[in-house]
């Protein structure tokens, strides 16, 4: 299956079209792979009626041509002036520009080049283009999914007391290889005991004890796209009735969000369903993150899923949920399932049992 770039390409003209420009200088590497299929980390895409010309340095000569067979290549060092000057030349007055990564220094030194085509800053051109996911990119963020899964289905035999953070993070990336990833898709949070109430903990050389609650927060790259999955365990002991409500009450949130989820919903309405949920059990308060996000070239993509997000979920959003609820000193419960969006229901791609069961 080979992804539709040159569709993908007729779409962001069409975007910057829509804001008076006819040509596009793209300069978001993530968006010059979804436009082009070149991964290489430094490049600039020219994007002009007259044909698309990637812009590129010699250290990638090779990379580009395999990458993007019929795709025109030109070598120069600072990518984006060689863009600007194929832009120029090709007759363009007007060129967008992406104003939410192009950095201020790189904008003045661009725009004070004679003759250069005007620069125009705008936001988000190409980025909602990627919102919807096409079947190659749904078969790419399975895959991710599908070998997470698997790798921490291996890890939970290893999970015992005395055991690190730091080497169960560890081990999980070397598994996440064995099972056929590229890479993980970011660093592995493995958060214990009263380490597992800070969301983004950053695993320590602590060791796992009994009775721990232990949150696993994983995902694998595969072809550039990522997975995002968290599951919450017990260390070596059956769950106590404390840890038990907890859990239930975030699951429980994660049901009510999913329950809301579709096409055409605001996305605050599932956040909205989540946070309902947990501040019945008295926990709104202990929910300090948003309920999820897109994930796909990136791992946290549009549109982001919060009280104050303006999006509208649309079918072919591939979405996390992910409530969780944190109690500083006792320990914290998360649960991440990544979903695709459809009309005819919500499908998960990570298969895994969300129960709290006992490791070790
Ligand atoms: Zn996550
Ligand atoms: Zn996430």
């Amino acid at each position: 299956m080979i992804p539709d770039y040159a569709g993908r390409r007729t779409r962001a003209l069409d975007a910057a079209q829509v804001v008076d420009v006819d040509a596009l200088l793209v300069t978001d590497l993530v968006n010059v792979r979804y436009l082009t299929g070149f991964s290489g980390s430094n490049a600039a895409l020219a994007l002009a009626p007259g044909g698309p010309v990637l812009v590129t340095d010699r250290r990638y000569e090779d990379q580009a041509a395999q990458e993007c067979p019929g795709l025109d290549v030109v070598l120069e060092r600072d990518a984006a002036l060689g863009a600007l000057r194929v832009l120029g030349g090709s007759g363009a007055a007007a060129v967008a520009i992406e104003a939410d990564v192009m950095p201020v220094a790189q904008f003045h030194r661009l725009s004070a080049i004679d003759g250069a085509p005007a620069l125009r800053p705008e936001s988000a051109l190409v980025s909602p283009l990627r919102r919807v996911k096409d079947a190659y990119e749904v078969s790419c963020l399975e895959e991710a999914c599908r070998i997470a899964v698997e790798a921490l289905v291996a890890l939970t035999e290893e999970v015992r007391p005395g055991v690190s953070e730091q080497a169960l993070a560890g081990r999980y990336e070397q598994l996440l290889r064995d099972c056929g990833a590229d890479d993980r898709a970011f660093p592995s949070i493995v958060a214990s005991g009263p380490n597992s109430a800070i969301p983004h903990h950053v695993p320590t050389t602590r060791p796992l004890e009994r009775g721990d609650l232990l949150v696993i927060d994983v995902g694998a790259s595969v072809r550039g796209y990522h997975s995002d999955m968290t599951r919450t365990f017990v260390v070596a002991a059956d769950p106590s009735a404390d840890q038990s409500r907890l859990h239930d009450a975030v699951a429980g949130a994660a049901t009510a969000a999913l329950g809301a989820l579709g096409p055409g919903v605001p996305a605050k309405q599932p956040y909205a369903a989540a946070l309902e949920s947990l501040a019945a059990h008295g926990l709104g308060d202990r929910f300090t993150h948003g309920l999820g996000h897109g994930v796909g070239l990136e791992v946290h993509e549009a549109p982001i899923m919060s009280a104050t997000s303006a999006a509208t979920i649309v079918a072919g959003d591939v979405l996390t949920i992910e409530p969780g609820a944190y109690l500083p000193g006792f320990g914290g419960v998360r649960i991440e399932d990544t979903v695709v969006v459809a009309e005819t229901g919500n499908r998960f791609l990570t298969d895994l049992s969300r129960e709290c069961g006992r490791l070790g």
